[in-house]
């Protein structure tokens, strides 16, 4: 299967868990409301922020939004270190080694894909990685979200930069 034309990204079946460590981490990311990502969620909802989850990415339908703010329609990702290979973080197994770097190479690969697709339906993507304090994220969500009013709302700006503001619009 190519894995760029096609734009599959298709991995062989794992070889069987060999340590303990690794079955741990594949649990982990079985368990999808829990940990960082839940408390960012948490952290944006005591906020006043809303959005929503399990929204499903326009055109790849199989994947999701971790937190989808659809008005704004910012896409919001909290990426596994691990599984997403941060570079601080992310680690290669040495035990089926082979295996584990097409494994991750193609979670990488689809993490772009999705932001491709994304962007091409005029959805801001912001990835933040799982290690980011909630509160920072939460900092880093807000931020964007407020870029993406002031960009997408150009005559407000213009009036605020000192323009003379746009005429009333005539009634239908
Ligand atoms: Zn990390």
């Amino acid at each position: 299967m190519n894995t760029h034309a096609g734009k599959t990204f298709n991995v062989p079946t794992h070889p069987g868990t060999t340590s303990d460590t690794i079955s741990e981490r594949m649990s982990k990311a079985a368990r999808k409301d829990t940990g960082p990502e839940l408390a960012v969620r948490h952290e944006l909802h005591r906020r006043g922020r809303r959005y929503r989850v399990f929204v499903r990415v326009p055109g790849r339908n199989r994947r999701t939004i971790d937190i989808a703010f659809t008005k704004a329609r910012l896409a919001v990702f909290v990426d596994g270190c691990f599984w997403h290979g941060c570079p601080e973080h992310g680690t290669m197994p040495t035990h089926n080694n082979a295996w584990w770097v097409v494994k991750l190479a193609a979670n990488q690969g689809r993490d772009r894909d999705t932001d491709e697709h994304l962007a091409n339906e005029s959805w801001g993507v912001l990835r933040i990685w799982e290690h980011v304090p909630a509160a920072e994220a939460a900092d880093l969500v807000e931020a964007e979200l407020d870029r993406l009013a002031a960009e997408r709302a150009p005559s407000r700006a213009r009036s605020r930069a000192g323009a003379p503001a746009d005429p009333p619009s005539p009634p239908d």
